[in-house]
């Protein structure tokens, strides 16, 4: 198990990780998920021994890592772009770390085809780097982290690199993979998405500091302040003792949304759905297309300007649409 302690790591001028406490238990995978900046880069080059920290502990399976370098914590690291080696193969770009620890040719030659087969990139042995797409590089980088059964891997946003569509397979990938192999993780990403598909935990790191943390689920779905519900990805805030916030919990009730009390409600896109049977009713403002859906601006009726989803073929921009609530999106945030 990895434990961090009261960790710190301050440059001259900045506290880019501010007492941050988090545990990676066996087998799992933990998602720090935060903004660019706040100190997620720090924070894993810190586990990995590549930044010396200021004060705190860093624990694995108990033992104090101060003083042990790198190459004796047993960790792999796996960076946005993976820096393979441009003049070597895929195979021996990913037995790289095998011949680094003197095995065989043949033993490295049946790993990485295993290897191969895990990330999906079986035939692909004898292909340069530059030949591949953004993603198979992604998965050959993947696979050379893996190969020498590395106790914990480290992934600093391991597939920012790539495009929405590639991102989101390659995550729920990643997650079979890690979940398959049995790997010890501890992934950073300022991508909520990523960090809900790939983690079993998730830490929401904000200006250095760990501003929430428990099971993704949670998190995602019970934030405990305005600013981590708007990084993971409620864009909306409404009063909940404002009529508008009435009005939506009230619309929200049936779905198991909790009325009453104070402090306020956070919606996310896919709060408010168009559908004939909804008992809000609002306008068409705006409309843009995406891939599997429309996303609208709605006028709606004593709520104001608020985003929502259409299936396709929905509305037109002018038309009056009714709406539901749906209580995936909402969420009530503490006082
Ligand atoms: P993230 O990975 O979340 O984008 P970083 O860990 O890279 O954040 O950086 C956190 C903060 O620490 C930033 O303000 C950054 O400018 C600062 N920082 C990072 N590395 C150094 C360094 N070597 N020297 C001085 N400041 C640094
Ligand atoms: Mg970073």
């Amino acid at each position: 198990m990895l434990e961090l302690t009261d960790v710190t790591v301050t440059f001259p001028g900045a506290t880019a990780v501010d007492r941050v406490d988090l545990r990676v238990e066996e087998g799992s995978v933990l998602a720090v998920l935060g903004p660019s900046g706040c100190g997620k880069s720090t924070l894993l080059r810190a586990v990995a021994g590549l930044e010396p920290i200021t004060s705190g502990s860093i624990r694995w399976q108990g033992r104090d890592l101060r003083g042990v370098p790198t190459h004796e914590r047993g960790f792999a690291l796996m960076f946005q772009d993976g820096q393979l080696f441009a003049q070597a193969s895929v195979a021996d770009n990913i037995g790289y770390p095998l011949r680094l620890r003197g095995r065989s040719r043949r033993e490295r030659a049946g790993r990485v085809a295993e290897l191969l087969e895990l990330v999906g990139l079986g035939g692909y042995a004898d292909r340069r780097p530059a030949t591949l797409s953004g993603g198979q590089q992604q998965r050959v980088a993947l696979a050379r982290s893996l190969a020498a059964d590395p106790a914990l891997l480290l992934l600093d946003e391991p597939l920012s690199s790539l495009d929405r569509a590639l991102r989101d397979r390659l995550a729920g990938d990643l997650r079979e993979i890690l979940t398959a192999t049995g790997t010890t993780a501890l992934l950073v990403t300022h991508d909520h998405d990523e960090a809900f598909t790939v983690a079993d935990r998730m830490a929401v790191m904000l200006d250095g500091r760990i501003a929430q943390e428990g099971d993704a689920v949670q998190v995602w779905r019970h934030p405990v302040s305005r600013e981590v519900a708007s990084f993971v990805g409620y864009d909306t805030i409404v009063e909940s003792s404002s009529p508008a916030g009435r009005r939506l919990l009230a619309s929200g009730q049936e779905g198991g949304v909790a009325s009453g009390g104070s402090g306020s409600v956070a919606l996310r896109r896919s709060a408010l759905r168009v559908d004939p049977r909804g008992d809000l009713s609002g306008v068409v403002r705006r409309m843009t297309t995406v891939s599997d859906a429309l996303h609208l601006e709605v006028d709606v009726e004593g709520l104001g300007r608020l985003p929502a989803l259409a299936a396709d073929r929905g509305p037109e921009v002018g038309d009056e649409v009714r709406l539901t609530v749906d209580p995936r999106g909402v969420a009530r945030l503490p006082d």
